[in-house]
């Protein structure tokens, strides 16, 4: 149970480990470097898939990829799976989320997803996913987490951003890691 992630994004990796932490013979790290792959598919699960099988081909060894995004009901084709690439690619987190600001009017409905694939070897690939539900807020708020933390409130809370550790026990990552803790648990157990 040692794999690579197939992200360069450290604040994922974080989330990650700690996750995990309780799969005592789960290790996670970052890949030896970073290799380039296109988003083409129409779903998460397609370029979570995509993301994990490319870094298990790169690095010949097991890989976990996260792919996730922010679904905003007012801009069904803008974010989603396209999250990252919000604004055409080139803004950084802040620019983003001052553009997605501008973009909106009175319904404000969203939803974060988190689509996690194990790809343990081609013939062993395991997909759990995890979602959260809130509003996009009328101000960016907030100093911790990254991406659209900071303009995203879940059900009667404060944005992402200023309630880290709410975050780090119910989020749409958390949500998905903690189903995979589970089938590997239980796994672990039919295998001994
Ligand atoms: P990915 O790296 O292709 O999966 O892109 C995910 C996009 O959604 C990026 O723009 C991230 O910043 C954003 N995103 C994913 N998860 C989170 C989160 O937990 N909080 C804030 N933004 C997130």
């Amino acid at each position: 149970m040692n794999f690579i992630l197939a992200s360069s994004n450290t604040h994922k990796l974080e989330e990650l480990k700690n996750y995990f932490a309780p799969l005592q013979q789960f290790k996670l790290e970052l890949p030896p470097e970073k290799i380039a792959v296109e988003e083409t598919g129409n779903s998460y699960y397609e370029n979570a898939h995509l993301k994990a099988e490319k870094y298990y081909q790169a690095f010949k060894r097991p890989a976990l990829a996260d792919d996730s995004g922010l679904n905003v009901a007012a801009l069904p084709n803008d974010l989603g799976i396209h999250s990252s690439r919000f604004g055409g690619g080139n803004l950084t987190d802040a620019e983003k989320n001052e553009l997605l600001l501008t973009k909106l009017g009175e319904n404000r409905e969203a939803s974060f997803t988190c689509v996690l694939c194990f790809y343990l070897n081609p013939q062993e690939i395991f997909f759990f996913e995890g979602n959260l539900k809130g509003t996009i807020a009328h101000a960016i708020k907030g100093e911790k987490g990254f991406g659209y933390d900071p303009v995203f409130i879940p059900e009667g809370q404060n944005t992402l951003a200023m309630i880290p550790d709410w975050k780090a026990s119910n989020s749409h990552r958390a949500k998905a890691a903690a189903s995979a803790v589970q089938f590997f648990r239980e796994r672990d157990c039919q295998s001994l």
